[in-house]
């Protein structure tokens, strides 16, 4: 296992926290957002997209093309009620990789009715942009070639094939870049040199499975600084930041020992002195364990890694100050006891100072996530009044002058425990409800907060805090292509 550091990826508070996101290529600037009850479903562009870390947009992505998929469409534009999806500005300088970059655009449709949000010149979708000349040139078919060599190798592998159409029994059909039988299972691989579109990654990873077919997304070791662009994060980080690699290391043990192995990715925290938490790849070998684990199962343990190893590392360095800010939650006591901790976590982590954090209402943020954790862990006994200070807390913190801010964190919460929202009652979610669709302003506190909260409950440490690190692993490249 290697394990590569990165520099950490510029992202000060200040510098992630500035507002560039009501720029004109936003020309959808109110959604109809299915999703909440009739009647209050009309929200702000800049309210739905901009709080959106890097995973909250992937996640967002895939549940807008779930739903289109299904004939379901989960936003509206509200001129002419036609459905959109979400977009990502191209890559460059100053686009950031979360939402602020993000935007609505219509479903393109011949005979849409003429809407004057429609049209956004010289703004294209980067995720339907194939970049010319990579998608089928020479390096494809020789890593193609190379993988199924790996292949025919391992005796536990059979029929492998080079882009073998497989159909369905409806008659659709799709052509995997190499496929093969294991166990009796047909395997189907991907090579992902490219930008794909979202509804190409989506559409595979539905067709394969309900053809009983595994189907295994990977790619190489060339230009791996790509990895941050939103195809590849649509990949990687709806799978926990995990990906699937082909280099000359995984190419050199599979024909050596006759056993199919891959290099996997890995997003993982790092926590480092003086540093804002960042993310680094990890890289390490893998066998068909890990090539053939059901998707599901792959996503829960690269979660369960995300936050085991935030949590260690912030015990680590800085175990008695979260445990005293935890504690003070817990017992809804705010930050001022315990300013003397926050300002040592702080530190460390280039996080916000304490009367920043209580000018922003961070500590009753605390006293909800700290109720949060006490409410999955009773599963039993005292659980109507653990329940009711649950309610009360959030009622709290969406009585606060800063509700606005923070009803985002509250839908990341729901998202990561839906056990929460269960929990919620029907006066809440209303609260909720007419936060989120205020035409006001939301300012980033959850980003500009995000490294705190995530080093105090590591359980929202993946969603506030993974993304691409800026730098590529580094790896070999097979010798054909350097
Ligand atoms: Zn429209």
């Amino acid at each position: 296992m290697t394990d590569i550091t990165n520099p950490p990826a510029p992202m000060s508070p200040a510098a992630d926290g500035q507002t560039d996101g009501s720029g004109d290529y936003r020309a959808i600037a109110m959604v109809i957002d299915t999703r909440f009850p009739a009647g209050e479903q009309l929200r702000t562009t800049q309210s739905v997209l901009d709080p959106l870390t890097p995973v909250g947009l992937a996640e967002l992505r895939a549940e807008v093309h779930t739903a289109k998929a299904a004939g379901t469409p989960l936003f509206l534009c509200a001129a002419c009620q036609r459905p959109v999806h979400l977009a990502q500005r191209p890559a460059g300088p100053g686009v950031t990789r979360n939402g602020l970059a993000a935007f609505f655009r219509h479903v393109a449709a011949a005979d849409a009715p003429p809407c004057p949000c429609r049209t956004v010149p010289g703004v294209h979708n980067v995720g339907a942009v194939q970049f010319a000349g990579l998608q089928e040139g020479l390096d494809h078919h020789t890593l193609k070639l190379a993988l199924a060599d790996c292949l025919v190798h391992d005796p536990r592998f059979s029929d492998v094939q080079v882009e073998k159409r497989i159909t369905s029994a409806e008659g659709s059909w799709r052509v995997p870049d190499v496929s093969a039988m294991f166990e009796g299972k047909r395997i189907a691989y991907d090579l992902q040199l490219a930008t794909l579109p979202i509804a190409t990654i989506r559409e595979r990873d539905t067709f394969y499975p309900s053809n009983d077919a595994h189907h295994v997304w990977l790619t190489d070791a060339a230009d791996l600084s790509r990895l941050s662009h939103q195809a590849f994060c649509d990949l990687h980080l709806n799978m926990a930041g995990r990906i699937f690699a082909i280099d000359d290391t995984s190419i050199g043990r599979s024909l050596r020992d006759g056993q199919f192995q891959l290099q996997e990715l890995s997003i993982l925290p790092r926590l480092v002195e003086d540093r804002p938490i960042h993310n680094i790849w990890e890289t390490s070998l893998v066998g068909t364990d890990v090539i053939m684990m059901a998707p599901n199962l792959r996503t829960a343990e690269g979660e369960r890694r995300y936050r085991r190893e935030l949590a260690a590392q912030v015990s680590a360095s800085l175990s008695v100050e979260r445990q005293a800010i935890c504690r003070a939650a817990t017992m809804n006591q705010g930050l001022a006891p315990v300013g003397l901790q926050w300002t040592r976590l702080a530190r460390f982590i280039c996080g916000p100072r304490v009367d920043a954090a209580i000018a922003s209402d961070v500590g009753k943020v605390l006293a909800f996530l700290a109720q949060v954790e006490v409410f999955v862990t009773h599963q039993s006994g005292s659980r109507p009044s653990i329940e009711r200070e649950l309610q009360r807390r959030l009622g709290t913190l969406l009585a606060s002058r800063h509700a606005l801010h923070w009803a985002p964190l509250v839908l990341m919460v729901f998202s990561t425990l839906p056990s929460i929202k269960a929990a919620v009652d029907p006066a809440t979610m209303t609260r909720l409800n007419t936060l989120l669709t205020s035409t006001e302003t939301v300012r980033p506190l959850l980003r500009l907060h995000a490294g705190m909260i995530a080093a105090l409950y590591p359980w929202l440490g993946r969603r506030l805090l993974m993304k691409a690190p800026k730098f590529g692993p580094k790896m070999r490249l097979p010798a054909s292509r350097a």
